[in-house]
């Protein structure tokens, strides 16, 4: 039985903070909900709007989809990066909302031989957050890799000669230029979704709905 602390009628919906909260800010607003506190300067992870029938909480992005899986949350905006990650279970994903795009890639030192050390069957070692990805990525072209998980800053391990190359995120590539390293190959053209716990849906489509057409109405506005 869930605890009765978490018993809340209306809607709720999970976001991470920093650039999803802020890119998915204007979605809301065509939605008619405006949070009550702002969660880069509140310490609450549960934050009231003006609608008492929907409620935010704040997590980790990597967690968003695991709250919406369990029921936890109702609906939740989640980095195509982070589903993939996820596995997409328990998740009905309506929305393509087009915010935080990025790419994710294969990135080497300057002048690492990437072709080269995969003609040549070279067992690479990978450094990424993307473990399962990244897994899957090589084991499609059939390369062989030894992974190595890390949590951040992952442009660090091929510098260091942790690794050989990394699997990460990338979007103007100054990052990578500034620690000598190039994008060498496209794991997959990443931007924010909308997801929806299957269930909910299902039984609760009379509130979810509305929330996911007004969503949709906002993608691409300003
Ligand atoms: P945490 O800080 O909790 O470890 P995180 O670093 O993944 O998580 P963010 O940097 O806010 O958190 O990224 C959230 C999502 O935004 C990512 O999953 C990805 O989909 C997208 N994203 C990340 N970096 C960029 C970027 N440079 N440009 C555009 N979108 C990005
Ligand atoms: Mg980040």
């Amino acid at each position: 039985m869930m605890n009765p602390g978490a018993r809340f009628e209306g809607v709720t919906i999970a976001l991470s903070k920093g650039r999803i909260f802020e890119d998915t800010a204007h979605l809301l607003k065509a939605a008619g909900i405006t949070p009550l506190a702002d969660p880069e300067h509140s310490r609450q992870l549960i934050l009231p709007t003006d609608r008492p029938d929907v409620r935010l909480v704040i997590v980790r992005a990597s967690d968003v989809p695991t709250y919406v899986q369990y029921g936890a949350a109702d609906i939740g905006v989640a980095g195509k990066d982070v589903l993939m990650e996820h596995g997409g279970g328990g998740l009905y994903q309506p929305l393509d909302l087009q915010i935080a795009k990025c790419r994710l890639m294969v990135a080497v030192p300057q002048g690492f031989d990437y072709a080269g050390a995969i003609r040549r069957g070279a067992r690479l070692r990978v450094a990424t957050k993307y473990e399962t990805t990244a897994r899957n990525h090589f084991a499609e072209k059939g390369v062989h890799v030894d992974l190595i998980k890390l949590y951040g800053s992952m442009e660090l391990a091929p510098l260091t000669g942790l690794a050989d190359v990394i699997v990460d995120l990338v979007s103007s590539g100054n990052t990578l230029k500034a620690n000598r390293l190039e994008a060498v190959e496209e794991i997959a053209a990443i931007s924010a979704r909308l997801i929806v716990n299957v269930a909910a849906w299902k039984l609760n489509r009379s509130r979810i709905a509305p929330i996911v057409e007004a969503f949709s109405r906002g993608v691409g506005l300003p």
